[in-house]
C-alpha cells in the first residue's frame, strides 16, 4: 500500500513528470504555452507526444483519446490505440505531435443545435495544454476543446477558456491602475462541492424510472424521512465509508484534491469537496469525479445518483460553486487587504461582482437551468429562483457608509473614505449557514449555490467570468482616463453601490415575503422554470456582452438556445413515457392482482360461511378498483397530451406545453399511484419502495 503522497497524481502527466522527462528547452516552451497561452510548434509537440507515450505505455496504457465535453453535459472519448505496424510484421507504439494536438472525431452524433450542417459532419478536438493529460484504465486521456471546422465551439470547455481569457485581460487592466505592473496573469479559481445519493445497485436495477431518468417518478413517503435530522454529519456507514475510501484513492491518483466528505441532510445523501483549482481544471476534475464516483460505486454494489431531485419529499442535490479570482503573484482579488490601498482595490472588485450579478441575473439563472434543477430552485430546500447576493451585515454596512458618506456603524464611527481609511476588520459572517442565499460572499470568495448536482460547472463559470470581465472593462475604460484616480474611484464605487444594491439581500431567501419584495419592490427577476430562463441567451444586452467579450458568437448562442430547449423537452418526454410504461406494465397489474386476490379471498370465505359480511375485503376491493380506474384515466390523459406535442411548432413551443400540461398531469398520475402503493400489500408492489431505497445502504 503506497502512501498518499506517492499515490497522488501518479496517473497524471503533470509538471513533475514533464520536468523529469522532457529536454530542458521543450519543457520551457511547453510551460510558456501553459502559463501564457503561447502557441505550440510541431517540433515541441512531437517531443511532448513521445514523452507522453513512453510514460503512458510504462503505466500500462495501450490507447489514447482526446477527452472532451460536448453539449450533452457529459464527457466523450474515442479511443485509438498507439499500435502502428512495423515493417517486420510486428507493431510499434506510436503517437505523434499531430495526434496530440488535433483529433477528428465524427462529430455528427453530438448535439450542435444546427451549427454543423451534415455535409461538414466532422468537428475537431484541440489539445488544451492548461489541463494535464491523465490515464484512465488503459487509456491516455488528453483534455481537449471541441470545435466545428468553421471554428465554432461545439463543447462546454471552449467558451469557458475564452471567458477566462476575457477576465484575465480586463482584470490586468484594472491591476495596472493600482500599480501592479508585475501581474501577468489573473485566473478564476473554483472549488465545487458535489452532492450525491448512493443507493443499492440491486434495488436500482428494479426501478426503470431510476435507470431511464435518474429519479423516482413514483414512491409513497416512507414512515421516516429526514425529519429527525440525524443524517447530516452523522457517522458514515461502513459500506459508504468503504466507497469513499476507494473513491479518494482513485481521485488522488488522478491528481484530484478530494478533501472533505460528509453525509448530507437527506438519508443516503453525501457530499464531496475538492480543494479549489483553476476554473478550467476544476471543470475537468468535477467531470472526472462524477465519472469515478459511478465507477467506484459499481464496484461496491452501489449506484451514485446525480439527479437534482431523485426522491420527492427529501432534499435534492446541488453543487456549490466557490469562485474567486487571483493573480499569478498570489493575490486573491476578493480578499480584503490590510492597507487602505489594498482595500480600495478589493472594494472595486467586490462592486464589479455585485454589478455583474445584478446586470446578468438572468444569464446566471439560465446557466443552471435544467428540468432536474427546476425541482429544487424555489422549492424551499435550495436557494430561490431569484438571484441575490449575501454579503453579511458588516460588509453591507461598510458599503452603505461608502455610498452615503455616513459614519460606518462600527467601533470607530468614521466615514469610510477610499484610499484614506483602512477597512474596519469585519469578521466573516457565519449567519448564512442556512444556505438560502444563491450567491454568498464567504470571506474571500463567492459561493454560487444554484447549480444542480448534475450540471457541468463550465456553463455557470463561463457566464460569471464573462459578466465580471465585461464589468471590469467598463470600469477600466472609465478609470484609465481619470485625472484624479482616487476621486474617480470613489465616485465609481459609490455610483455602482447605488445602482446595484438592490441585489444585496442578507435575510432568509425561503421567506415568501422576500420573493414579493424582490420582484415587486426591487424589480429582481423570478425565472421559475427552465423555459422561462433559456430566452435570456438571446436577449440583446446579453448577446452584446457575450459576443463583446468574445465568449460566444451569435450563432453559437442561437445553437445553444436550441440545444437547451430540446434537452428540456427530451428529458421530460422520457420521464412521461417511463411513467406510462411503469404504470401499464407494473403498477396497474400489481394493484389489479391484489384486488383480485382480495376479492377471491372474500368469495372463498363467503362460500364457506355465507353470512360473513367481508366488510374489509369489500371496502378494500372497492378502493383498489377506484384507484385502478383513476390511474388508467390519468395515464390515458397523459398519453393524449404527449401525442398532442407533435403539433408544437418548434422546441420552444413544445417546452412550454410540456411545462404547463405534461408536468401537472405527471404529478396527478403520481399522486394516485402513490396512494395505491400505500394500500397495496408489499409483496404485490413491483418496485422497491422509498424505505428500501433510502435506508437500504448500511
Ligand atoms: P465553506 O465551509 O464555507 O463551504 P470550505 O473551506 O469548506 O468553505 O470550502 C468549500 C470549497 O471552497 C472547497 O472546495 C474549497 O477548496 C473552496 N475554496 C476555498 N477557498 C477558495 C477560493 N479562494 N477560491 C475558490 N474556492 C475556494
Ligand atoms: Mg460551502
Amino acid at each position: 500500500m503506497s502512501t498518499v503522497s506517492e499515490l497522488f497524481g501518479s496517473l497524471v502527466f503533470d509538471e513533475r513528470v514533464m520536468k523529469a522527462r522532457l529536454p530542458g528547452n521543450i519543457y520551457y516552451s511547453l510551460k510558456q504555452t501553459i502559463r501564457q497561452g503561447k502557441s505550440l510548434d510541431l517540433s515541441v509537440a512531437n517531443a511532448v507526444a513521445t514523452a507522453m507515450r513512453d510514460w503512458a505505455v510504462e503505466k500500462g496504457a495501450t490507447h489514447f483519446t482526446h477527452w472532451f465535453q460536448p453539449m450533452t453535459g457529459i464527457t466523450a472519448e474515442k479511443h485509438d490505440s498507439f499500435i502502428s505496424p512495423s515493417p517486420d510484421g510486428g507493431v510499434i507504439m506510436d503517437f505523434s505531435g499531430k495526434e496530440l494536438i488535433k483529433g477528428e472525431p465524427d462529430a455528427s452524433s453530438f448535439p450542435s443545435g444546427g451549427l454543423r450542417a451534415t455535409f461538414e459532419a466532422r468537428g475537431y478536438t484541440a489539445w488544451d495544454p492548461t489541463s494535464f493529460a491523465f490515464i484512465k484504465g488503459k487509456t491516455l486521456c488528453i483534455p481537449t476543446a471541441f470545435c466545428s471546422y468553421s471554428g465554432e465551439a461545439l463543447d462546454l470547455k471552449t467558451p469557458l477558456l475564452r471567458s477566462m481569457e476575457a477576465l484575465n485581460k480586463q482584470a490586468i487592466r484594472i491591476l495596472k491602475l493600482f500599480g501592479h505592473n508585475d501581474v501577468t496573469q489573473v485566473t478564476a479559481s473554483v472549488g465545487p462541492e458535489q452532492e450525491y445519493f448512493l443507493v443499492d445497485r440491486k434495488l436500482y436495477e428494479k426501478r426503470p424510472d431510476l435507470i431511464f431518468t435518474g429519479r423516482t417518478l413514483f414512491g409513497a413517503k416512507p414512515p421516516k424521512g429526514q425529519e429527525m435530522e440525524d443524517h447530516y454529519f452523522a457517522s458514515i456507514k461502513p459500506r459508504v465509508q468503504a466507497f469513499m475510501d476507494d473513491l479518494n484513492e482513485e481521485l488522488w491518483k488522478l491528481g484530484i484534491l478530494a478533501k472533505t466528505e460528509h453525509n448530507e441532510v437527506a438519508p443516503a445523501q453525501h457530499e464531496l469537496a475538492p480543494i479549489y483549482s483553476t476554473a478550467n481544471i476544476a471543470t475537468d476534475h468535477n467531470q472526472l469525479t462524477m465519472e469515478m464516483m459511478q465507477k467506484v460505486a459499481a464496484k461496491h454494489g452501489l449506484v451514485c445518483l446525480f439527479h437534482e431531485k431523485p426522491f420527492a419529499g427529501v432534499n435534492g442535490s446541488g453543487k456549490h460553486n466557490n469562485w474567486s479570482i487571483s493573480t499569478n503573484t498570489g493575490i486573491n482579488l476578493l480578499s480584503p487587504g490590510e492597507t487602505p490601498h489594498e482595500n480600495a482595490q478589493f472594494l472595486l472588485f467586490l462592486v464589479a461582482v455585485i454589478k455583474a450579478v445584478d446586470d446578468y441575473q438572468d444569464l446566471l439563472r439560465m446557466s443552471v437551468a435544467t428540468a432536474g434543477n427546476d425541482h429544487r430552485l424555489g422549492a424551499n430546500e435550495a436557494p430561490p429562483a431569484v438571484v441575490s447576493i449575501f454579503l453579511g451585515d458588516e460588509l453591507t454596512g461598510i458599503l452603505e457608509s461608502i455610498e452615503k458618506e455616513v459614519p460606518y456603524n462600527g467601533k470607530e464611527k468614521v466615514v469610510m473614505k477610499l484610499g484614506v481609511h483602512a477597512l474596519p476588520r469585519f469578521t466573516r459572517d457565519t449567519t448564512d449557514r442556512n444556505r438560502t442565499s444563491p450567491f454568498a460572499f464567504t470571506g474571500n470568495k463567492f459561493e454560487f449555490r444554484m447549480l444542480g448536482s448534475s450540471n457541468s460547472i463550465a456553463g455557470p463559470n463561463t457566464i460569471l467570468n464573462a459578466a465580471v470581465a465585461d464589468t471590469l472593462r467598463i470600469f477600466a475604460d472609465e478609470l484609465e482616463g481619470a485625472e484624479d484616480f482616487n476621486g474617480a474611484l470613489q465616485k465609481l464605487i459609490q455610483r455602482t453601490i447605488t445602482a446595484h444594491k438592490r441585489i444585496i439581500f442578507n435575510g432568509n431567501g425561503y421567506d415568501d415575503a422576500w420573493i414579493k419584495e424582490a420582484t415587486e419592490k426591487r424589480g429582481l427577476l423570478n425565472l421559475r422554470t427552465t423555459p422561462d430562463c433559456i430566452p435570456a441567451m438571446l436577449e440583446k444586452k446579453n448577446m452584446d456582452m457575450l459576443t463583446g467579450m468574445k465568449v460566444f458568437t451569435v450563432s453559437e448562442l442561437r445553437s445553444r438556445y436550441e440545444i437547451m430547449m430540446e434537452n428540456y423537452c427530451k428529458t421530460l418526454r422520457i420521464e412521461a413515457n417511463t411513467m406510462v410504461d411503469m404504470v401499464t406494465k407494473g403498477i396497474l397489474p400489481a394493484v389489479e392482482a391484489y384486488a383480485a386476490d382480495t376479492a377471491a379471498c372474500a368469495a372463498a370465505k363467503k362460500s364457506l360461511i355465507p353470512n360473513l359480511s367481508c366488510e374489509y375485503e369489500i371496502s378494500l376491493v372497492t378502493r383498489l378498483s377506484n384507484l385502478v380506474d383513476s390511474i388508467r384515466k390519468k395515464t390515458d390523459e397523459l398519453q393524449q397530451i404527449l401525442i398532442s406535442l407533435h403539433d408544437a411548432e418548434n422546441a420552444t413551443a413544445e417546452a412550454f406545453l410540456i411545462r404547463d400540461k405534461v408536468l401537472p398531469k405527471m404529478a396527478e398520475l403520481r399522486a394516485v399511484c402513490d396512494e395505491a402503493e400505500t394500500v397495496t400489500a408489499k409483496k404485490y408492489w413491483p418496485y422497491p419502495t422509498y424505505s428500501d431505497l433510502l435506508f437500504g445502504v448500511y
